[in-house]
Parts: structure tokens; C-alpha cells; sequence
């Protein structure tokens, strides 16, 4: 099969599809594979080491979405690249379809078969193409609350790990799913204090017998979330409720009795954001000051550190790229549910009843 690796075209966006060792990978299976020229620049990864990994670099993507069989990418397909998909192409990556009526239809209209990262699951119930990058994004959400809580970004001037004979910062991590558990551990290694609050008791058990007394866990009450919340010096919030908006957990008046200086970091916001005084922000300018309380609301997240962000998403869609080549689209399809619960649009025909439904299409 030949597969095709398009630059990402969307604003700020330098993840690539495929880094060099996936792309040896799928060489050594027998395939080609077709980059564009600087698909990996703003992350590193230069024309020369896809060559050396053997790859054919292409002068435009037209000549990729002309040629390739199956298209690897990380962003949805952006308008000028939906006219370049053929029918039967295989189109692999994001796509967040269900809030998006123009991308849907001009999928549909393209006849191609579309598969999104998003919605292939695995056999443990997890979404194993999104938990990559909210392992990233919980790692990072202590590394920019840190930064956040210096003096010269409007934080309390606290540094979370404390210097011997000075207290430790207080960290409060509230949702221990992925997102949590990863920021947990990063404000542990800081040496900060660490809290986490989750409402699923099953989840405490289970971050307790990993972290032991390193970690505090508390079961989400209005009451536990106010006492710890007006304590901290550093929030993150990492709350999921499948399928719908963000709770939220924090309320305006609790932002105007925290500590001055305190640091807001809502990873929840690309659901809306779990505190009432959140809105999306982004890399450019990540914060804003309420109450003279710093919210970090950054939507994408990954993006700031995109090159973590590609290697670890890399590890997780090579085994389906694999098979996707291997086996061509109907066989792997039929042989992993999993995978085919990716599947959103086939040839027409949107195949994914929550994108369906969420845009009055037959399903
Ligand atoms: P997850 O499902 O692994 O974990 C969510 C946790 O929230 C669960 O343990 C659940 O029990 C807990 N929870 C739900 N309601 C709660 C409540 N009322 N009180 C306390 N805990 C509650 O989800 P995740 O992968 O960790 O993702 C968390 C959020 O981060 C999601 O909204 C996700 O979309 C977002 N995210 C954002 C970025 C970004 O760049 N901003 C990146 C990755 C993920």
C-alpha cells in the first residue's frame, strides 16, 4: 500500500502522521510511504531522515492525496484538503466530527473512508488513540501551573517543591482519570503536596495502592472541592463525564476566596472547562487574571509541546496503521471491532450513530 503523510496545515498545528521510525516500520512490512517535504521541520524531524527511513518525500500534498492509498494525519482534514480525498481513500486521524456539519458532509461527499482516532477503543474499555495526549496534557498542566505560580506571570511567587525549612505548594488535582493520575505523579516528582478528588471510589483504590501516602485521595463533594480548592495553591481540573459538559466544579465565588496568586489549570476545557470562571485561551496568551487568580485554560494543550505529542501518538496509531496497510481497510475493519469503532464515514455514508445523530443524518 502506498501511504501518504501530508504537513499539517491547521493554524499552529506542528504534529506530523507518521515520524521516521513508523515509517521504517512500514517499509520493512513492504509498503511506501509518501511525505511532504517539512511535514516533521517544526518538530525536528528533517526531509533527510524519512529518506534515510525510506520514504519518498513529495514536493505538495496534492501529489499525496493524488497518489496515496492511505492518508496519515493528526488534525481534521481542513477544507482545501477534504477536496483532495478520493473515493475509497483511507483518511486516518482526529476528526471530531460531531460538532463540525461542514467537515461531515464534505467527508461524506468525498467517498472516502474515513477513520478517527477518537472513537477507536480498545478491549480494556479505555480510548487508547486519545490517552496519549491526556497523559501530555496532565504532564504538562503541572510543568505550566509551576510556571504559572512565579511572580512575573501574576502567580503567588510559590515554588511547588519547597526548599528545605520552607513548606511544599499545595496541589490539588480534581478528576484522577488519566489527565489526573499523570499530573499527580508530575507535582509528586516536584515534591509538591498532592490531593487528588475523584467521585469514582473505585479510581481512589486504585491511586492509592500506586502512590500510597505520597498521594491524598478524597471522594468530590461540594464540600471536599471547597476546602481543598480554597487551600491550593495550584488546581488542575481534569474532570470527564462522557458524552456530556464539563461539571462545574469551581464556582466564581471560590475563585474570589482563593489565595492571591493562585493557579487555575482547566485541561477540561476543550468540554467547557470545570471552572465557572474558565474560557479556552491559547499558546500565544495562556492566561488571564480573575480575582487576581491565574487561569492557564489552554484548548490544545498537546500542541505546546508537539513533539512529546507526536512520538507518543506515533506508538499508539502504528499498530493500526499496520494492519490498516497490511491488510487494506475492509479486512482490518472486519477483524477489529475496535478498530472499527473508528470507522465515521465509509464511501458516502456516515457509519458512526453519535456524528449521525448529532446532525439529523441517516444512520
Ligand atoms: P478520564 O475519563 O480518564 O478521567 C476523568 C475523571 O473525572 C474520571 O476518573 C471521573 O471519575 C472523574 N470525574 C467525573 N466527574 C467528577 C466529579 N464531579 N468530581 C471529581 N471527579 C470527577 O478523562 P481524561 O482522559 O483524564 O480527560 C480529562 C479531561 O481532559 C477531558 O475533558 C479531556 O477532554 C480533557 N483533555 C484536554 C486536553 C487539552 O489539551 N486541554 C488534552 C487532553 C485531554
Amino acid at each position: 500500500m502506498l501511504v501518504g503523510v501530508p504537513k499539517e496545515i491547521k493554524t499552529d498545528e506542528n504534529r506530523v502522521g507518521l515520524i521516521p521510525s513508523s515509517v521504517r516500520e512500514l517499509v520493512h512490512h513492504g509498503h511506501k510511504v509518501l511525505v511532504e517535504t517539512h511535514a516533521g521541520y517544526g518538530i525536528g524531524l528533517d526531509d533527510d531522515q524519512y529518506v534515510a527511513a525510506g520514504a519518498e518525500i513529495a514536493d505538495t500534498a496534492g501529489e499525496i492525496f493524488r497518489r496515496a492509498d492511505m492518508i496519515v494525519m493528526v488534525k481534521e482534514p481542513q477544507a482545501v484538503e477534504c477536496e483532495m480525498l478520493r473515493e475509497g481513500q483511507i483518511l486516518f486521524t482526529y476528526l471530531h466530527l460531531a460538532p463540525d456539519l461542514p467537515q461531515t458532509t464534505a467527508l461524506v461527499e468525498s467517498g472516502c473512508i474515513a477513520i478517527a482516532y477518537e472513537t477507536v477503543t480498545s478491549a480494556r474499555g479505555g480510548l487508547p488513540l486519545l490517552a496519549p495526549m491526556s497523559e501530555v496534557a496532565g504532564r504538562m498542566a503541572i510543568q505550566a501551573g509551576a510556571h504559572c505560580l512565579e511572580k512575573a506571570q501574576g502567580g503567588s511567587g510559590t515554588l511547588l517543591g519547597g526548599v528545605p525549612g520552607v513548606p511544599a505548594g499545595n496541589v490539588v488535582v480534581i478528576g484522577g482519570g488519566v489527565v489526573g493520575t499523570n499530573a499527580a505523579r508530575m507535582a509528586m516528582g516536584l515534591e509538591a503536596k498532592v490531593t487528588v478528588i475523584d467521585r469514582n471510589l473505585e479510581r481512589l483504590y486504585e491511586l492509592d495502592l500506586q502512590f500510597g501516602p505520597m498521594l491524598n485521595t478524597i471522594y468530590s463533594t461540594v464540600d471536599a472541592i471547597e476546602e481543598h480548592v480554597l487551600q491550593a495553591d495550584l488546581v488542575v481540573g481534569a474532570v470527564l463525564v462522557p458524552g456530556a459538559a464539563a461539571p462545574k466544579l469551581v464556582t466564581r465565588e471560590h475563585v474570589a476566596k482563593m489565595r492571591r496568586g493562585a493557579v487555575l489549570v482547566d485541561v477540561a476545557i476543550d468540554q467547557g472547562g470545570c471552572f465557572e470562571t474558565s474560557k479556552p485561551t491559547t499558546h500565544r496568551e495562556p492566561t488571564y487574571l480573575i480575582d487576581d487568580v491565574v487561569h492557564y485554560c489552554v484548548a490544545n494543550m498537546p500542541g505546546g509541546v508537539a513533539r512529546t505529542s507526536t512520538f507518543a501518538l506515533n506508538n499508539a496509531t502504528l499498530p493500526f496503521v499496520l494492519a490498516l496497510a497490511d491488510k487494506g481497510g475492509r479486512q482490518a475493519l472486519g477483524e477489529d471491532r475496535h478498530l472499527l469503532n473508528g470507522l465515521n464515514v465509509h464511501r458516502g455514508e456516515v457509519t458512526y450513530k453519535a456524528v449521525a445523530d448529532a446532525h439529523g443524518l441517516a444512520f
